[in-house]
């Protein structure tokens, strides 16, 4: 067979010859607009032009700071399209982290979004390797008085709208990279090659995956900037997928009505965007009949809210599971066909895991000492092989132990039934070790956001004399004013569904939870929050 290498110009290059009016709708600060193939590809080739002319090389840092639009679109073919690293800097991080890993990636040109254009001006001084600033915006340029600042149209107007995209681009050669948000330590840069994004986009187009294709409307709200997407807008240029970019303000409001206006047919994100969005559905003014499904993940979506998605809204839920070292898609949740004849609650707890391992990939959960765990067997961590899954994070000093023995330690722990889906018990260092035995935390948490006054709920672990550690429950009302919901209720809730060790041993009402720069619960913040209210 011929060894054609796999490209990310292909992509881009195929939407503007199969589907040149097909639309990405882009909201951006100055409303909505809508840019076709043809137009989005003759920008990009005058990107990467424009690029290419400021003397931008194969194998060079471009970074992005910036939300979910058509610029950041171009950007993400224009950089890869010469061969450069299209470096997606994820905007929730801390100020130190953002410098650091811009200064770490060695960024020579910065793409940033007019909102958070303020943000990078603080951190100017710091941020050595960067030549050039390209403001994002259909507005006015900010007044500075540092050489090379462009607006975004600008920049491009310069470039050839018919320039060649670069062929003689090794398939291996980085594409991407994104730093990991890290909760502990400095962020840690993945890269991803042009063979990796191109076989992970192909498995985002299964039927039994996300089954993307043509058909679609995508609205990914996954932020670009989070492991690229999950890889959508990639797989979704290449598909001729319209796609529906939500911009900087993605509030459920936004949401719901774009779902409704542009007739959203496949929606991703993480479960606290969902949770908003079902309060917002709750108003009974938006159409929701064209979703297909919601595409969750990065963490465990709680059953009770597939539940309701599915029964109230008839919107099923594809409940997946990855992470920034895997490109990210590793699983899949799914009810196989012979399958079909389970209850209700079977099914719905089959589709509440995190589901099977896609095509292409290897999994195997294994104990403390490496033995492999058969399926059905007990919990143990999980390890991944294949080929969009990292093998080193970009200028470490030593091989992460991560990385051992040729597959991911991916730091979770989970399950692998008899039928293969894997259930995921908890990351390891949230596991709850009680009296020499574990108490998954996310468990308990999916248990009361079943609740109905409950709108989110975390657990975590506080360290106990006699048991080592015990579970206490944070828990957010949905209505925040409502006295009548106790303590004693939501334990009351969790017995007979929970062995009695288990139940939490205290309730604390919040009135926000702390999140991670991506919006998942933020437990080593939360247990110094509940070490303090205990200790009051
Ligand atoms: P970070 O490590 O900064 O949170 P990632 O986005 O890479 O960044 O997070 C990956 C982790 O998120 C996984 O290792 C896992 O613990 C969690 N995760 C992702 N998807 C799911 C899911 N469907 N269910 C439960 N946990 C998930």
């Amino acid at each position: 067979m011929m060894n054609s290498p796999l490209l990310l110009s292909h992509f881009i290059e195929r939407a503007e010859r199969y589907f040149p009016t097909k639309q990405v709708i882009s909201r951006t600060l100055n409303g909505k607009k809508s840019l076709t193939y043809q137009q989005i590809g003759e920008r990009t080739r005058r990107l990467a032009s424009a690029l290419a002319q400021f003397g931008i090389k194969k194998g060079d840092r471009v970074g992005t700071f910036a939300w979910n639009t058509h610029r950041h679109l171009e950007a993400y073919f224009a950089i890869p399209g010469i061969g450069a690293v299209l470096h997606t800097i994820n905007l929730r991080l801390s100020q130190d982290h953002i410098a650091y890993v811009i200064n770490h990636a060695e960024d020579r040109v910065l793409f940033v979004d007019a909102d958070v254009w303020p943000l990078i001006a603080q951190l100017r001084d710091q941020l050595s390797s960067v030549e050039a600033f390209v403001l994002m915006s259909d507005g006015e340029l900010p007044e500075v008085d540092w050489p090379n600042v462009f607006s975004y149209e600008e920049f491009i107007a310069k470039g050839d709208p018919s320039f060649e995209f670069v062929q003689s681009i090794d398939e291996t050669s980085p594409a991407g990279i994104c730093y990991t948000s890290a909760t502990t330590g400095k962020p840690k840069g993945v890269v991803y090659s042009h063979r990796g994004i191109y076989l992970h986009s192909m498995a985002l187009g299964l039927a039994d995956t996300a089954g993307l294709s043509e058909k679609d409307v995508l609205m990914p709200v996954v932020p670009m900037f989070h492991v690229n997407a999950w890889g959508l807008p990639f797989a979704a240029t290449w598909f001729g997928t319209t796609q529906v970019m939500p911009g900087p303000q993605f509030t459920p409001q936004v949401l719901a009505e774009l779902i409704d206006e542009e007739k959203v047919t496949l929606a991703a994100g993480v479960p606290t965007i969902w949770l908003g969005l079902l309060r917002e559905l709750e108003t009974g003014v938006y159409q929701t009949e064209h979703l297909r499904a919601i595409l969750c993940g990065g963490s465990a979506a709680p059953a009770a809210m597939i539940q309701t998605f599915e029964q109230k809204y008839n919107v099923p839920f594809l409940h997946a599971y990855g992470m920034t070292e895997t490109s990210p898609l590793v699983t899949v949740s799914m009810v196989k066909s012979y399958q079909a004849d389970l209850n209700e609650e079977e099914t719905l707890e089959l589709r509440a895991k995190q589901g099977l391992v896609v095509p292409g990939l290897e999994v195997k959960v294994v104990g403390p000492n490496g033995e492999v765990k058969p399926d059905g067997a007990e919990m143990g961590e999980l390890l991944i092989r294949g080929p969009w899954i990292a093998d080193h994070y970009y200028k470490a000093e030593e091989v992460s132990d991560a990385f051992a023995d040729g597959w991911l330690h991916t730091g979770d722990v989970a399950t692998i039934d008899e039928e293969g889906f894997i259930k995921l018990v908890d990351r390891t260092k949230d596991l709850i070790k009680s009296g020499g035995e574990w108490i998954s935390s996310v468990d308990l948490e999916n248990a009361i956001m079943a609740h109905e006054d409950v709108f989110e709920a975390a657990v975590v672990s506080v360290p106990d004399p006699k048991w080592q550690e015990r579970p206490v429950a944070c828990v957010v009302l949905k209505d925040p004013n409502k006295g009548s919901v106790a303590e004693a209720d939501i334990r009351r809730f969790l017995e007979g569904k929970f062995p009695s060790w288990w139940l939490p041993d205290r309730v604390i009402f919040m009135d926000e939870l702390p999140k991670t720069s991506v919006g998942k619960f933020l437990k080593r913040a939360l247990r110094e929050q509940v070490k303090e209210q205990m200790e009051a």
